[in-house]
């Protein structure tokens, strides 16, 4: 009985290894990418963000950035899920947002730069919820969620192949640990960097992505912040990016049974603190226009123009109920 309870509980935690989009760039990657993002906000955008954190937070953005995480498998938010992810047809290494942005379903809208979209709109209507104080969304979820995706986004296998729901179901070895290609690149990259060159303390390799930032790649930091032309977010660039750097770098010689030791870990850190940093560098520029003080001119948009239209913005309203802040 007792073996066959654990054989069922084995059953289900070898399960939840291969569930897509299960897990997201770990506690550690969603700590880095926010307190990067802190260091570059403008002082509209710092305030804002102060004035919408929840109060356990203590003035924190770096301490609520897993939120979104730590709640996607409780009941009430598991609609949440699949905002975690993007799927992209098997080996075409290419991302389009009508093509590839839905949920398991079918239902559109609902991967993670749909969610991006959304959460920017509703951030976006935060000076004039506050001048009139009519709050049609809870905007602390928004930022709390925002911060999220703009990092998940950013992890290549987060837009991996829909045939192995993004590395999920590649069951490799990293070093002699038996784990999948995912999880590889969400904890395992930057767990071992940790370990190997940071003697463990987080804030030691925080500091050395910001130094990066400000020495090797100053001169990059303005055009990671840009989006091109107008428009005010951008996640349909950071997914192309995403999907070109898993074809690269992420499936190329880690195929289902293979080992992963120092050639693969040490080729693929510079591809994950790049794109930590960039995360958030962009999450920082993306606050910092959306949290503009002055009125946005009138043609600036969030997307490619049809994303007014494409009524995600209520989804969550529809299905949750509104909530008030
Ligand atoms: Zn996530």
């Amino acid at each position: 009985m007792i073996g066959s309870r654990f054989s069922y509980i084995g059953r289900i935690l070898a399960l939840l290894q291969v569930l897509p989009g299960i897990l997201a760039w770990g506690k550690e990657g969603h700590y880095a990418i926010c307190k990067i993002a802190e260091g570059f906000l403008n002082e509209d955008a710092a305030t804002t963000v102060k004035a919408l954190l929840p109060d356990y937070a203590k003035g924190d953005l770096a301490a609520v950035c897993s939120w979104a995480d730590e709640i996607r498998h409780n009941f009430h938010w598991r609609w949440s899920g699949p905002l975690h992810y993007v799927d992209t047809p098997d080996f075409r290494c290419n991302y389009e947002y009508c093509r590839d942005c839905h949920d398991l379903s079918g239902n559109k809208d609902r991967c993670v730069t749909g969610a991006i979209f959304n959460y920017s709109m509703q951030l976006m209507t935060y000076h004039e919820s506050k001048s009139t104080s009519e709050w049609k969304y809870n905007l602390t979820e928004a930022l709390m969620f925002l911060s999220h995706f703009i990092g998940d986004v950013h992890q290549p296998l987060h837009v991996g192949f829909t045939g192995d729901a993004g590395g999920n179901t590649i069951i490799v070895r990293w070093y002699r640990r038996k784990t999948n290609l995912h999880h590889v690149w969400d904890d395992m990259i930057i767990d071992s960097a940790l370990k190997t060159f940071y003697n463990s303390d987080r804030a030691i390799m925080i500091q050395a992505l910001q130094r990066n930032i400000t020495d090797g790649w100053s001169s990059d930091i303005a055009s990671w912040g840009n989006c091109s032309s107008e428009y005010l977010v951008c996640p349909d660039l950071y997914a192309s990016e995403s999907i070109n750097l898993a074809c690269k770098f992420a499936y190329r010689n880690a195929t289902p049974g293979s080992t992963l030791s120092d050639d693969y870990f040490l080729s693929r850190l510079p591809v994950v603190e790049k794109r930590l940093a960039q995360s958030g560098v962009r999450l920082a520029a993306t606050l910092n226009r959306l949290f503009a003080s002055k009125p946005l001119p009138s043609h600036f948009t969030t997307g490619d123009g049809s994303n007014a239209s494409r009524g995600w913005l209520r989804i969550k309203g529809s299905v949750q109920g509104p909530t008030l802040i």
